[in-house]
């Protein structure tokens, strides 16, 4: 038992080795993809109940010479401890922006938003607010178009510090979704000090809401604190029907997942969401 116990610990070893560096690689690879213009974004649509599709997700994706596609899931962590995430959230905020400045200047969508999604290292740098305004006075963008997607665990840090970000950005008419929503430790009181707009369901909830009666349990008792709080909630993961009016009969009003569009290029997320709006 020792013997294998000690060929266990190389395995491990030889194990960590190679995942130091598959990341590592992926750190060098992404300097090249931010030099290469191999970073882009796509856009998933979010519908509201009885208007249709009110605006989108970014989505970053990084299309890889070799590797091809590469999933966010797979590199955001690395630029996040690399500190790449840094230069890369600000490319998404600043093509955000632009893109809802161009949005702005046609009937058809210029009520559309856009939810942007923010790192932790994001949130907590002390650039945070100015690279923010500073995105949306270059394009033009009007700013309660911009909605920003944090998770619990970014606001368990600083509390204080981010909640006083937070509240100049909404200031500006800039607004907040707590993403991920459920998954995390957030607290009833704490909930309240933070200057939210929008509880975004873990996608987690939504997967077997049609057979786990804990996960049906959990999205009402969600959907009971945005009442309370007067947060607008939306569930995303949504793969069916029957889910969506499982959720429609539990009170969500505000949608997004597979079953209404996936994550998609511009050209095709405005090609779609303008035939749909217009049936
Ligand atoms: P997230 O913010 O929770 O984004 C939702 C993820 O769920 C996306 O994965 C989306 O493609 C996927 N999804 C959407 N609808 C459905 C559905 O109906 N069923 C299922 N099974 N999945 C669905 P994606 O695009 O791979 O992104 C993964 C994560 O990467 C995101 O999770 C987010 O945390 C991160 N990410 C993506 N873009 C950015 C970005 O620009 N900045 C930062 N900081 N993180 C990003
Ligand atoms: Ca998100
Ligand atoms: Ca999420
Ligand atoms: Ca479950």
């Amino acid at each position: 038992a020792k013997g294998h116990g000690r060929n266990g610990m190389r395995f491990f070893n030889q194990q960590m080795q190679a995942d130091i560096s598959a990341r590592a690689e992926l750190a060098a690879g992404l300097r090249q993809a931010i030099l290469n213009n191999e970073l882009l974004l796509h856009f998933q649509p979010q519908l509201e109940r009885e208007k249709g599709i009110v605006g989108a997700e970014v989505l970053l994706r990084w299309q890889h010479p070799e590797q091809g596609m590469i999933s966010p899931a797979r590199f955001i962590p690395v630029a996040e401890s690399t500190g790449q995430i840094l230069q890369i959230g600000h490319w998404v905020l600043e093509q955000s922006c632009l893109q809802l400045a161009e949005w702005a200047r046609f009937p058809d969508t210029t009520h559309w938003y856009l939810a942007v999604n923010i790192s932790a290292r994001q949130l907590h740098s002390t650039n945070f607010v100015a690279d923010v305004t500073r995105a949306l006075q270059q394009s033009g963008a009007a700013p309660d178009k911009l909605v920003l997607e944090l998770t619990e665990s970014q606001l368990l840090q600083d509390v204080d510090t981010v909640i006083a970000k937070m509240q100049q950005l909404t200031n500006l008419g800039v607004r907040f979704s707590l993403d991920d929503f459920g998954t995390g430790y957030s607290s009833l009181s704490y909930l309240k000090l933070l200057p939210l707009q929008q509880l975004k369901i873990d996608h987690s909830f939504v997967r077997d809401l049609l057979t786990d009666p804990n996960d049906k349990a959990i999205v009402k008792t969600i959907m009971a604190l945005g009442q309370s709080l007067e947060l607008a909630v939306i569930a995303e993961g949504v793969e069916s029907e029957a889910q969506y009016r499982k959720l429609l009969q539990l009170g969500c009003k505000q949608f997004q997942g597979y079953f209404f569009g996936k994550p998609q290029p511009l050209e095709s997320f405005v090609l779609s969401a303008k035939v749909q709006s217009s049936i």
